[in-house]
């Protein structure tokens, strides 16, 4: 049986309150694409009023999934949740393009993922090499460089989970934790994960690295393939709970990852699977962000001390309108960086997910401008967020805006700090 639309937008009471703060009407100043006109679209399409054709498809995809109609919202209502389900549909009506089949295929198989990383590694050198050739071009024309730290990201050599042991230990802890690294941290930008180690070896915690930890399908759930998102996420809670009794914490240094595990997850199953709820609930209460974690659990904070460069930061979408987490990532900031704070950190910076990055990248451009330029105003050195994917799209954004902004994660930045101390 289909999902009934009409549960979520029979309740919309038309206020507007969302629409001045919704990622895509910002940049599309149509009432069609507004949470409300989405709504309006849904209760249509589930009336038989209107086809769930290419165009209304279309209009659909053009949504970020930001949650920003959400946080205004006075009924609190999920129109990301009811364009997941839609998105399922299209899925299953128009069926998936060939890349993203393959890209969820190696969400659902590490071994598959793993064999592509090394391949990916081993052919992107020639990537960068055509990339000197280009810059090497530009300076002879005096045009700006490419930066190699603003180019999308590298596949590293070792991931993250093949990097270091099971578990590292430390003398006389009074604490475990496990880390879940997500896929663009365990793949790409490894350091985050190097970063995370430290920390925690710093502060005398034992780190359990669960080896088998698998995708937490976050792009698979935005993009409707909800056959990923079933198998994974009932993996990964079985996974987890053979754990979950031996460890005080999962930290996730990722806000699309933990809010995935921890809130995403709970929507699906409440609708798809709920003989899974009485699990999630157990693990549920263990996850936290990473910053989140190390904030209220140990004394970090009192470890910084102020280093001479300055940062922004970004408040991930999935971290502090899904998850309430704003304050912890800036506490560390503020204590060891010069912070600028930006005009609106909470404005989303236009990921959007697969769709948005790869069809509709366009409006990825525009939103992620809006976001490039504030960034730029603050003149900050490093702009900071705690989420993998917010990376790729401020780095790209950065990167046309021209900006000298360079993407640090807070526990990179955080790590600096400690080891310039010592
Ligand atoms: S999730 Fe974001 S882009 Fe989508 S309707 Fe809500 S505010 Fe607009
Ligand atoms: S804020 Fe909520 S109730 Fe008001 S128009 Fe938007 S979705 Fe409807």
């Amino acid at each position: 049986m289909g999902f009934d639309y009409s549960k979520i937008s029979d309740l919309c009471i038309k206020c507007g309150k969302c629409i001045p703060e919704c990622t895509i009407h910002r940049i599309n100043k149509d009432e069609v694409t507004s949470p409300r006109g989405f709504l309006d679209l849904l209760n249509a399409v589930n009336n038989n009023e209107i086809e769930l054709d290419k165009t209304t498809k279309d209009i659909f995809e053009s949504c970020f999934l930001c949650t920003n109609c959400v946080d205004v919202c006075p009924n609190s209502l999920h129109t990301d949740f009811a364009i997941e389900n839609i998105r399922r549909d299209i899925a299953d009506k128009f069926g998936l393009a060939w890349y993203k089949r393959a890209f969820f295929y190696l969400l659902r198989h590490r071994w598959a993922f793993d064999l592509v990383a090394k391949f990916g590694y081993m052919f992107q050198t020639c990537g960068f090499k055509i990339e000197e050739e280009k810059n090497a071009m530009r300076s002879r024309f005096s045009l700006p460089l490419i930066k190699k730290d603003r180019l999308l990201p590298s596949m590293k050599r070792v991931p993250f989970l093949k990097k270091y042991p099971q578990y590292i230990k430390a003398d006389k802890p009074d604490k475990k934790v496990a880390i879940f690294i997500g896929c663009l941290a365990n793949y790409n930008y490894v350091e985050v994960g190097d970063s995370l180690v430290e920390i925690l070896k710093i502060l005398n915690i034992d780190i359990f690295i669960p080896k088998k930890q698998m995708c937490c399908a976050a792009p698979a759930y935005f993009t409707g393939d909800f056959k990923t998102v079933d198998k994974l996420a009932k993996y990964n809670l079985e996974y987890f709970n053979e754990f979950i009794d031996d460890v005080d914490a999962i930290l996730v240094p990722e806000a699309t990852c933990s809010a995935m595990l921890k809130v995403d997850y709970e929507h699906y199953l409440q609708e798809y699977a709920p003989q899974y709820l009485p699990l999630h609930q157990k693990i549920k209460s263990k996850i936290f962000g990473a910053t989140e974690w190390l904030y209220a659990n140990t004394n970090l904070l009192e470890l910084l001390t102020k280093q001479e460069r300055s940062v922004t930061y970004h408040d991930p979408c999935h971290f502090r309108k899904v998850q309430g987490i704003y304050k912890q990532p800036r506490a560390f900031l503020q204590q060891a960086y010069n912070f600028k704070e930006m005009s609106d950190p909470n404005v989303c910076c236009g990921f959007g997910g697969i769709t948005m990055q790869t069809e509709k990248f366009h409006l990825a451009q525009k939103a992620g401008a809006i976001k490039a330029e504030m960034i730029d105003q603050t003149q900050a050195e490093f702009v900071s967020a705690e989420c993998s994917a917010c990376r790729i799209q401020i780095t790209q954004s950065l990167n046309e805006f021209n900006s000298s902004a360079i993407f640090k994660h807070p526990l990179e930045l955080i790590y600096q700090a400690l080891k310039n101390e010592n």
